[in-house]
Formats: C-alpha cells, sequence, structure tokens
C-alpha cells in the first residue's frame, strides 16, 4: 500500500510507513502539526475529496483538489500541439480526473517546480504514460523512485516545442519553473515566485510556512534569469494567482522592493 503524508501529500513507496515520519514535512520548509505526523491512503482522498475545473484559456485548464488537501496547490494542464503537458501535481487521481483529462488528450509529459508538490507524480506518470521531468538538484527530496524520472540539469531546459523548465532556486536548489512560449509568453512558477493577493506583485521565499525569507544576493540572482526570458502572464501554485498583463515587468520590481527591505537602513 502507498503511503500519503495527510500534510504535505507526499507518496511513499509501498510498505512500511517511514520510521522517522514524512522527510518532506521534517524540513524547515514544511511543518509537522502540532498533533503530529498523520498518514492516508490514495483511496482515501478520493472517497473525501474531488478535483475541480478551471479553464483559463482554450488551451490552459488547472485542477485543484475540493475541499482542500493537503498543502491545496493547484496544478495545470497546458495542451500544446506537441501534447499536453502536466504543470506541478496533487494527490488526487480519481477516476474523473482520469477520464476527464484522457479525453483532452492525456499527458505527454510531467514537470514540477519543486518536492512540496511531487505528490503521487509516479502516479499520473502511470496512468498516461508519461515521463516526470524534476531539477536534479533536488534529487535527494525524491521520497518514491519511479523509472519515468528524468532528472534535468543546469538552468534551463527545452522540455517540448515552446516549452522550457527554467532553474531560477531559491525555495529550493532546483526550484524551477515553466515558460510557454505562445503569445506573449506565460510562465508558470508554483511558489518558486509566490503572487501576492492583489496579483499585482511577488514575494520570494526560502520557507513560507515558517516564514524565513530568502537572501538578497539570492533574489538577485533569481531576477537575473527571469530577465532573460520574454513572458506576459503568469500563474501561481494556488487560486486566484493569476497575472494576465505585465507579468514580467512586476517580477523585475517586485525583486528589486524586496531587496531594498533587506538591505541595513
Ligand atoms: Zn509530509
Amino acid at each position: 500500500m502507498i503511503h500519503v503524508c495527510a500534510t504535505c501529500g507526499t507518496s511513499y513507496a509501498s510498505g512500511a510507513i517511514p520510521p522517522g515520519g514524512c522527510a518532506i514535512c521534517n524540513d524547515e520548509r514544511q511543518y509537522v502539526p502540532p498533533t503530529g505526523q498523520r498518514w492516508t491512503t490514495r483511496e482515501a482522498i478520493a472517497a473525501r475529496h474531488l478535483n475541480s475545473w478551471r479553464q483559463h484559456a482554450p488551451d490552459l485548464f488547472s485542477i485543484v483538489t475540493t475541499p482542500r488537501f493537503a498543502i491545496g496547490q493547484r496544478a495545470f494542464l497546458i495542451m500544446t500541439p506537441a501534447g499536453n503537458i502536466l504543470w506541478d501535481c496533487i494527490a488526487n487521481l480519481d477516476a474523473a480526473t482520469r477520464t476527464l483529462v484522457e479525453a483532452l488528450g492525456g499527458i505527454r509529459a510531467i514537470a514540477l517546480s519543486h518536492p512540496h508538490y511531487y505528490t503521487t507524480m509516479q502516479d499520473w506518470s502511470d496512468a498516461f504514460s508519461a515521463p516526470i521531468f524534476v531539477h536534479a538538484d533536488d534529487r535527494r527530496w525524491l521520497m518514491r523512485n519511479h523509472g519515468a524520472v528524468r532528472f534535468w540539469e543546469g538552468d534551463s531546459f527545452d522540455m517540448m516545442p515552446a516549452i522550457r523548465l527554467i532553474r531560477l532556486g531559491g525555495h529550493f536548489p532546483g526550484g524551477a519553473v515553466l515558460h510557454w512560449e505562445k503569445d506573449n509568453g506565460s510562465l508558470f512558477v508554483g511558489d518558486i515566485l509566490q503572487i501576492a493577493p492583489g496579483a499585482d506583485r511577488l514575494s520570494f521565499m526560502w520557507s513560507y510556512p515558517n516564514m524565513l525569507p530568502l537572501p538578497a544576493s539570492v533574489v538577485a540572482a533569481m531576477a537575473r534569469q527571469i530577465d532573460r526570458y520574454g513572458f506576459d502572464r503568469m500563474f501561481g501554485a494556488f487560486e486566484g494567482q493569476d497575472i494576465w498583463s505585465g507579468a514580467k515587468s512586476i517580477a523585475l520590481t517586485s525583486a528589486k522592493k524586496y531587496i531594498s527591505h533587506l538591505a541595513e537602513d
């Protein structure tokens, strides 16, 4: 039986529950609730939750689990002429989701921003015969080995036509965003870049639940990477984190602001 951490959604290989608890939640970038570690199963999640869909554009859907499960992030189904991409992942892969994704053409490739969203990506890969692309610098956070996982290295990786993964680091060493060239360009950022509630500015953190910031030098390096690519839209990990125009300028201005707040008087 596969065990799934109820706090972060990470799935662990069949057999014994990890003796030390969930390694992802024991890390300072996540947390163990005061009530203690809790495990669940994929079947229990599917029995108590369902996935809701939002269509952002004719070729762009997001999928989120309701009522919220674990971290509560959304995954995106990006439809390109070369095939569909699942960007980031959610733990609940229920029968309805399988049927709907299949009807939309399946999944050609899965790509992840960082380990908090790896969840049950191995099951999504099995269901749609899709390779999984994660950055090699986060290799140690893969809790369930799988033959479909491909580790990419360096600062960028041309995954498919018009689709590129870019490593920004920050929250995780291999923290990645997805650049889609279509129209004026879109950047899918997970929470490697955190879109603020007004969808008009960003933040940059090392640990969100524990509210630990990133050093100024790291944010400056992230901004330099971002500056190399053209994009107008940005989509974050949570519902409402959608920027429809001016996203690049918002990203660069926000980085500058953040760095100025870290500076000494
Ligand atoms: Zn966990």
